[in-house]
C-alpha cells in the first residue's frame, strides 16, 4: 500500500475536508498516474449528497483526471513514465463475462466506478481524482493528445464523452438539427462537439445570460426556456435534444419540440423520477432515451477527434480548498463552464 492524500466527504450533507488513505501498490498491469488536474462534474455533488441512493463513504470524488505516468508494471506495454495521460468515469468492468463488448462496457454489469465503488475482488472502495494519485489497469487508462493542455482536457473524460457518445450515437451530423438542453459542463461541450460534427445546433438555457459565450462555441440559434414563445417558435423542429439539465423539468414541454421520429437523450441524470404524459411520445413517434458516459475505445476516439479540431472545456481553475464554494457555486448555475482543480495546491 502507499499512502495517498486527498479529499474527501466522510458522510452524506459533510463538507469536503483533508483525507489520507491507502491506494494498492501496482501489479503488472498497472499505471501509476500523478494526478495534475481534475475537473468538477455535477454528479461528484449528486453522489456526495447521496442523492441517487448509491454512494460509498468515504468518497473523494473527481472522474475527470488528468495526469503524467510516473511508473508502469511489467505487463504494461502502452504507457511508459512520462506520458500524459486521462481516467475518467470507470476504472475496470467486466473482464470474464460472455457479454463483454468493448464498443458498450459502460453498460456491463461488472463496471467499476472510479470513486465509490469497490476495487475488484476486494472490499477496498475505490477513490477518485481529488487526490494526488492513481494505480489505474492499463486498459482503462487513456492517451491525452499533445495539443490538448492537461487542465483544459481534463473535463473531456466525462463531460466531453458523455455527449460525444450519444451525438455518434444519434448521428448528429450535417443535416440534423441537434439541441443542447442546459448549457452547464456537460452542455457546453455539447455545443462544441455537435457543431464540429456538422449538426445545426441550438442552445435551450434557462436565460439568454451566456448566449454570447454558446454562440462563440459554434450555436448556431440560442433561445432562453423561461420565455414561453420558445416553445412555441420551435416545435416539431428538433432531430435530436440532449438533456444535460441536473434537476427536473417539464419532460413533455421539451419533447413538443422534437419532429416526427424525433429523439430526446437524458444525460442529466436528476434526482426525481421522470414523470411523463404518454402523449407526449405517441403523436410524434418520439423516442425519450438516455445515455451513460461512453466505452474505453470510444472515450479515446473522441480524445483523438477534440485533438484534431482543437476542442477542449472552458474552465475557471480552483485551488482544492476552494471546492466546497464551487459544488456552491455549481448548484446555482454559477460556472463558465467546469471547475478544474490544480492539484498542486493539494
Ligand atoms: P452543471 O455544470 O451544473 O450543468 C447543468 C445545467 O443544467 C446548468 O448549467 C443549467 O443550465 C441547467 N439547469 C440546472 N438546474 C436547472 C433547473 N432547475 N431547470 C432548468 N435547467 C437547469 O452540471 P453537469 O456537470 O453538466 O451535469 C449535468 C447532469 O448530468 C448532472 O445530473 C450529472 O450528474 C449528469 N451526468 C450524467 C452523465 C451520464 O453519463 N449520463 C455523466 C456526467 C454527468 P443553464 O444555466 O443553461 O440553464
Ligand atoms: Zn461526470
Amino acid at each position: 500500500m502507499a499512502k495517498a492524500k486527498g479529499y474527501a466527504v466522510p458522510a452524506a450533507g459533510a463538507p469536503l475536508a483533508p483525507f489520507t488513505f491507502d491506494r494498492r501498490e501496482p501489479n503488472a498491469d498497472d499505471v501509476v498516474i500523478a494526478i495534475k488536474h481534475c475537473g468538477v462534474c455535477h454528479s461528484d455533488i449528486h453522489m456526495v449528497d447521496n442523492g441517487w441512493g448509491q454512494s460509498v463513504y468515504p468518497i473523494v470524488p473527481g472522474h475527470e483526471i488528468t495526469g503524467v505516468v510516473t511508473a508502469v508494471g511489467s505487463g504494461v506495454t502502452k504507457f511508459k513514465e512520462g506520458d500524459r495521460v486521462g481516467v475518467g468515469c470507470f476504472v475496470d468492468s467486466c473482464t470474464t463475462c460472455a457479454a463483454r463488448d468493448l464498443d458498450r462496457e459502460q453498460y456491463m454489469p461488472g463496471l467499476v466506478l472510479t470513486y465509490s465503488g469497490f476495487e475488484p475482488g476486494s472490499d477496498l472502495p475505490t477513490y477518485g481524482g481529488y487526490s494526488d494519485h492513481m494505480v489505474v489497469k492499463e486498459g482503462y487508462v487513456l492517451s491525452i493528445p499533445d495539443n490538448l493542455a492537461l487542465d483544459a482536457a481534463a473535463p473531456l473524460l466525462c463531460a466531453g464523452i458523455t455527449l460525444y457518445s450519444p451525438l455518434r450515437h444519434w448521428n448528429a451530423g450535417p443535416g440534423k438539427s441537434v439541441a443542447i438542453l442546459g448549457m452547464g459542463g456537460l452542455g457546453h461541450m455539447g455545443v462544441k462537439l455537435a457543431h464540429a460534427l456538422g449538426a445545426e445546433v441550438t442552445v435551450l438555457s434557462q436565460t439568454l445570460s451566456k448566449q454570447e459565450d454558446g454562440l462563440k462555441m459554434g450555436a448556431d440559434h440560442y433561445y432562453a426556456t423561461s420565455d414561453p414563445k420558445t416553445f412555441e417558435t420551435l416545435a416539431g423542429t428538433l432531430d435530436l435534444i440532449i438533456c444535460t439539465v441536473s434537476a427536473g423539468i417539464d419532460w413533455g414541454a421539451y419533447l413538443s419540440l422534437l419532429k416526427v421520429d424525433g429523439t430526446m437523450v437524458l444525460v442529466g441524470a436528476p434526482e426525481e423520477p421522470v414523470p411523463l404524459n404518454a402523449f407526449a411520445l405517441i403523436p410524434g413517434r418520439r423516442t425519450l432515451a438516455g445515455s451513460m458516459i461512453g466505452s474505453i475505445k470510444e472515450t479515446q476516439e473522441m480524445l483523438d477527434f477534440c485533438g484534431q479540431h482543437g476542442i477542449v472545456a472552458d474552465i475557471e481553475t480552483i485551488a482544492i480548498d476552494q471546492i466546497n464554494e464551487a459544488y456552491q457555486r455549481m448548484a446555482k448555475s454559477d460556472v463558465r463552464y467546469r471547475f478544474v482543480i490544480d492539484m498542486a495546491t493539494l
